[in-house]
């Protein structure tokens, strides 16, 4: 089996503000294989972007348990924290402004996160350069962003999040303002840096396309991973994720036609286990019919 870079167990984390506290997120698992291209999908305040700030060592889990390439999240001091931000992770986020500094070229902009990182100077200028060209920025490296457009802005902090070399690139929105001939460059581009560096990819999203690029999506729902769809498959099939601790969430669609009231009864059937709403269980005498249905 795959090397596992991100996993999380029972992750929690709890907002305080004042006297009230929100769960964003109440016990999340989630195994992401080093090399795999992860959309993270589900409804505005599902915890998506608590669960990325955590990852990018942004924010600090209430409680469960979160590594990424062997680091365990749950301990670091602020020292290490800033140490795994440098080493571990890139971001690129929606808002280009967020990515490059505008006062900068580009090849400046890639510079920054080596110097910050220690990389030795000899060998800065010739990795910008190298990471601009991979993106396609080659004859760009001495515009500043004001000169760009929104497509190339968008590569530009691609170089920027890959300078410092992470195994894992945090996204958050990365084509939501571009149009979508845009998007989908910057998306074939994310790919084949996925291909050449075996970068493993995680990103948020609420566009269709860009969740059916990567190789599997995950919706989060309340705080937890619900359901997944593996694009891989020549099927591509929804189904849910059974947690380590046997929850699930059972998709919006089915609950709305099924009348489960808060509880039901779990049989096992041999090779399958079925639900059943509470009083409907077909008994073994009944023939298998359930008790609304049995005829004398
Ligand atoms: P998503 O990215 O899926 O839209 P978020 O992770 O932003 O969801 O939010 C999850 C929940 O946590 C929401 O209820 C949101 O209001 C709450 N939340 C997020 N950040 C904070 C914060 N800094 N303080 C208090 N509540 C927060």
């Amino acid at each position: 089996m795959s090397e596992i870079l991100v996993e999380t167990h029972n992750l929690v984390r709890i907002y305080k503000a004042a006297d009230l506290e929100v769960v964003a997120l109440q016990g999340l698992d989630l195994r992401v294989p080093r090399g795999e291209m992860l959309a993270l999908v589900g409804p505005s305040g599902a915890g998506k972007s608590t669960l990325l700030n955590i990852l990018g060592g942004l924010d600090a889990p209430s409680a469960g348990r979160c590594e990424v390439a062997g680091v365990d999240l749950t301990r670091l001091s602020a020292k290490e924290r800033l140490l795994y931000r440098r080493r571990i992770v890139g971001h690129v986020w929606q808002q280009t402004s967020r990515n490059l500094l505008s006062d900068l070229t580009l090849l400046d902009n890639v510079i920054v996160p080596m110097v910050l990182a220690g990389y030795p100077t000899s060998k800065r200028k010739r990795r910008a350069t190298q990471l601009l060209e991979l993106v396609g920025l080659g004859p760009r490296i001495h515009h500043k962003p004001e000169r760009l457009s929104g497509g190339e802005q968008q590569r530009g902090a691609l170089a920027v999040a890959l300078a410092n070399e992470p195994p894992l690139l945090l996204a958050d929105e990365p084509t939501g303002e571009l149009d979508s001939v845009t998007a989908r460059e910057v998306l074939a581009l994310l790919r084949r840096l996925n291909h050449e560096l075996g970068l493993t990819t995680i990103v948020v999203t609420h566009d269709h396309m860009v969740a059916e690029a990567m190789d599997r999506s995950v919706a989060i729902r309340d705080g937890r991973t619900s359901t997944e769809v593996v694009h891989a498959d020549e099927e591509a099939e929804e189904t849910v994720i059974i947690d380590g601790v046997g929850r699930l969430q059972i998709p919006k669609a089915i609950l709305e036609q099924v009348p489960f009231k808060g509880r039901a009864v779990v049989h096992f059937a041999g090779d399958h286990v079925e639900l059943w709403p509470v009083g409907t269980l077909p008994s073994p005498a009944s023939g298998g019919v359930p008790p609304n249905q049995v005829r004398r």
